[in-house]
C-alpha cells in the first residue's frame, strides 16, 4: 500500500505504474486525458481508473505473448489507444518502442530499420493501421512476421490477476528513436529513474501544478509529445488534452482555441508552430480567443527565432497573451527530453552578438544592426542537472564568452543507444580532459553560457565550416528564403561539398507553388547568391531550386541537411531549376 504518499504522490514513486495505480485508486473519476478526435469538438476522455484497467487487461495479454524486457512497437495513430498501449507495455515489464506508420505514398524503410534494431516481434497497433500495412507485407517479409496485436479489437477480460512486474529505477521504460535529422535513427535508451526526474524538473520549472491543464498537437511517438503531453499530466496529475498533429497543420487555429477552451496553462511545440499561426490565423478567427491563462507557451526542439517571438506576441497580445508568457528551452531524447529552460512569467532574454565574432566561436555583444545574429536563452539546468560548455579541441571547459560543445550530466541522461556500445560511449561517457570528471552527455549542440542562461547556437555537425570560419546553416537559410518571394520560408537546406579540394557552399530551397509554372531561375539565383554574400560574406557554389514540399524533413518537422547533401551529391533531389558556378580545372 501506498496511500501515506497522499500529500506529495510524485515525488515518492520508483516507477510509473506505482505512479498511476496510486492515481487510478485514489482519483479514479478523474479525466487523465481528453482526445479531440477533429482537433475540434468531438473529445474522448480516459479517466484514471478506465486507463488502469485498460493496461491491466492489454498487459495481461502482453505477458502472453512476451516475455519481461521484450520490446514491442507501438504502431499508432494519435489518440488514447496509443497512451494504453504504452502504459500496458509499461505494467507488462516489455520495453515500448513509440513509432509511426508510413504513409501511402512513402516507404516502410524507416519503420523496418527500426523494427530490425529494437530485434521488435511484436507490434501493438490498430485494426486500421494493421488494414493499411497488410499489403506491404508482400514486400516486406520482416514486418509481415511480426506478431501484430490489434488492441482495439481485443476483448475487454477484466484483469483482476495481473501482476505488476519487478520495475526498478534502472527498468527499461521505453526507446525514443530520434528523429533522424543528422543520421540513422537511434534507440535512446530511457529507464523509470530517467523519466521520474526529467518530469520533476519540468515539473518545476514550468511550476505546474494539480491545477494545470495541457495541450498539446506534438505526435506522442516523439520525446516532446510523450513525455510533456502524456507522462508530465499524469506526473503531477492535471488533465492531458491531446490532438492529432495534422489537425493542426491544417487549421492551425484548433490549438489555440483548445488552449481558449481548456484554460490551457501550458502548451508549446518547435518554432514552426508559432510561425504557422502568426502566418495563417486571420483577424476573424483570432476575435474570440482568449489567450490569457496560457502562461506556459514553451518553444523548444528546434532554434527559437526572437522575430517569431516578437510577430506571435504582437498578433496575439488582443488575446490577452504576453511577452513573458513565452518559455523557450531546450532539450532532447538523450536527456529523457528538457535539459535547460527558464523561469515562468518572464519576458524571454535576448542576446545580440557580432556575427564575426561568432564565426570564430567568440562571443561579443553589439548593437551594430550591420553584423549581428540575435540569440534567445534557452534558461538553465534544473534540479541536480550539471551542465559544461566544452572546448572541442581540448576537451576543457570553454572560457566565458567562448562557444563549446554543451556537454550534460545527471539523471535525466538516458542510458545510451540502444545495441550501439561504440556510439553509446562516444556520446554519453565523455570526460572533461583537465579534471576527468565524468561521465557526460555530449549533446553534439553548440552554445555558450551568458551568466546563468544558455544560449544555443546550432549542431556540431551541421555547421559549415569555409575558409576557417562557421556558418550556422539556419543563419544562411533565412537569408535565402526571405531573398525572393518564390522561396517557401523553413524549406531550404545550406551544407557544403568538397569539391576540386575546398569545401563549397550548396544552397537547397523549395519554389512556392505558385512560382514553379514560370520560374525565373536567373532572378532568383541572383537573388539568392547576393543575398548570401552580401550577408554572411561567402559566395553560392550551387543554388537548387526543388519543388514543392519536397525536401526531405524528418517527421517532427525538422530539415534533414545530411539527406538534402546525399540527394544533391546522388542526383536524387526533385529539382526544378539549377546553378552551379563552374569551377576552373586545375592545369
Ligand atoms: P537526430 O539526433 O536523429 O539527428 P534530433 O536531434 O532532431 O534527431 P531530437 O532529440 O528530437 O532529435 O532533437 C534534439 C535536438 O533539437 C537538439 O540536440 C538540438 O539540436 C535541437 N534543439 C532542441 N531544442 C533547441 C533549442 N531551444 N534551440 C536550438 N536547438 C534545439
Ligand atoms: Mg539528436
Amino acid at each position: 500500500m501506498i496511500a501515506h504518499h497522499v500529500l506529495k504522490p510524485d515525488t515518492q514513486f520508483l516507477n510509473l505504474v506505482e505512479l498511476l495505480q496510486w492515481r487510478a485508486q485514489h482519483q479514479p473519476d478523474q479525466t487523465a486525458y481528453t482526445f479531440l478526435v477533429d482537433g475540434e469538438t468531438e473529445a474522448i476522455h480516459l479517466t484514471y481508473a478506465e486507463l488502469d484497467a485498460q493496461a491491466r487487461a492489454l498487459a495481461m495479454h502482453l505477458q502472453s505473448l512476451a516475455d519481461y524486457g521484450e520490446r514491442a512497437l507501438l504502431l499508432y495513430p494519435q489518440g488514447l489507444d496509443f497512451i494504453t498501449a504504452f502504459f500496458a507495455c509499461l505494467y507488462a515489464g516489455i520495453v515500448a518502442v513509440p513509432a509511426y506508420p508510413p504513409r501511402r505514398n512513402q516507404t516502410a524503410v524507416r519503420l523496418q530499420s527500426i523494427v530490425a534494431d529494437a530485434q521488435a516481434k511484436i507490434v501493438l497497433t490498430t485494426a486500421d493501421i494493421l488494414a493499411t500495412m497488410a499489403p506491404r507485407f508482400d514486400e516486406a517479409a520482416d514486418l509481415a512476421a511480426l506478431n501484430w496485436v490489434t488492441s482495439d479489437r481485443l476483448p475487454t477480460a477484466p484483469a483482476i490477476e495481473w501482476q505488476p512486474p519487478l520495475i526498478q529505477p534502472h527498468t527499461l521504460a521505453f526507446l525514443q528513436y530520434t528523429s533522424g535529422s543528422t543520421g540513422t535513427p537511434k534507440g535512446v535508451m530511457v529507464n523509470h529513474r530517467n523519466i521520474l526526474h526529467n518530469s520533476e524538473c519540468i515539473k518545476q520549472s514550468f511550476e505546474l501544478s494539480a491545477a494545470s491543464v495541457s495541450v498539446t498537437w506534438l505526435p506522442s511517438f516523439h520525446d516532446m509529445g510523450l513525455i510533456d503531453g502524456i507522462i508530465q499530466p499524469l506526473y503531477t496529475g492535471f488533465l492531458g488534452v491531446l490532438m492529432p498533429p495534422a489537425a493542426f497543420m491544417q487549421k492551425p487555429i484548433r490549438w489555440l482555441q483548445a488552449i481558449a477552451h481548456y484554460g490551457a496553462t501550458h502548451s508549446g511545440g518547435p518554432n514552426l508552430g508559432y510561425e504557422l499561426c502568426t502566418q495563417k490565423i486571420t483577424p476573424e478567427q483570432q476575435q474570440t480567443l482568449d489567450l490569457s491563462q496560457w502562461s506556459s507557451a514553451y518553444s523548444g526542439a528546434e532554434p527559437v527565432r526572437r522575430q517569431t517571438l516578437e510577430a506571435f506576441t504582437a498578433k496575439f497580445a488582443t488575446c490577452g497573451f504576453e511577452p513573458q508568457s513565452f518559455y523557450p528551452c531546450y532539450g532532447m531524447a538523450e536527456a529523457t527530453l528538457m535539459i535547460t529552460g527558464g523561469t515562468v512569467n518572464q519576458t524571454p532574454v535576448y542576446c545580440a552578438v557580432q556575427a564575426d565574432e561568432l564565426a570564430q566561436n567568440r562571443i561579443v555583444e553589439t548593437v551594430d544592426p550591420e553584423n549581428v545574429r540575435h540569440l534567445v536563452g534557452c534558461g538553465h539546468s534544473w534540479g541536480d542537472t550539471r551542465l559544461e560548455i566544452v572546448d572541442l579541441a581540448t576537451s576543457k571547459p570553454c572560457l566565458s564568452g567562448q562557444v563549446g560543445e554543451i556537454w550534460l550530466a545527471g539523471d535525466s541522461v538516458a542510458q545510451g543507444y540502444w545495441q550501439r556500445p561504440e556510439q553509446t560511449q562516444a556520446t554519453f561517457h565523455a570526460a572533461l580532459a583537465d579534471t576527468a570528471a565524468g561521465p557526460f552527455l555530449r549533446t553534439g549542440d553548440l552554445g555558450f553560457l551568458h551568466g546563468d542562461e544558455l544560449f544555443i547556437t546550432g549542431r556540431i555537425k551541421d555547421l559549415i565550416i569555409l575558409w576557417g570560419r562557421n556558418h550556422y546553416p539556419q543563419d544562411i537559410e533565412a537569408t535565402v528564403s526571405q531573398s525572393h518571394p518564390a522561396l517557401r520560408p523553413e524549406c531550404g537546406a545550406a551544407f557544403s561539398v568538397e569539391i576540386d579540394g575546398a569545401e563549397r557552399l550548396v544552397i537547397v530551397q523549395e519554389v512556392e507553388r505558385t512560382y514553379l509554372r514560370q520560374l525565373n531561375l536567373d532572378e532568383i539565383v541572383t537573388a539568392v547568391r547576393q543575398a548570401v554574400s552580401e550577408q554572411h560574406d561567402v559566395s553560392v557554389h550551387a543554388v537548387v531550386l526543388l519543388k514543392t514540399a519536397s525536401i526531405p524533413k524528418t517527421s517532427s518537422g525538422k530539415i534533414q541537411r545530411y539527406a538534402c547533401r546525399a540527394g544533391f551529391l546522388a542526383g536524387q533531389l526533385n529539382v526544378v531549376g539549377e546553378s552551379r558556378l563552374s569551377i576552373p580545372t586545375p592545369k
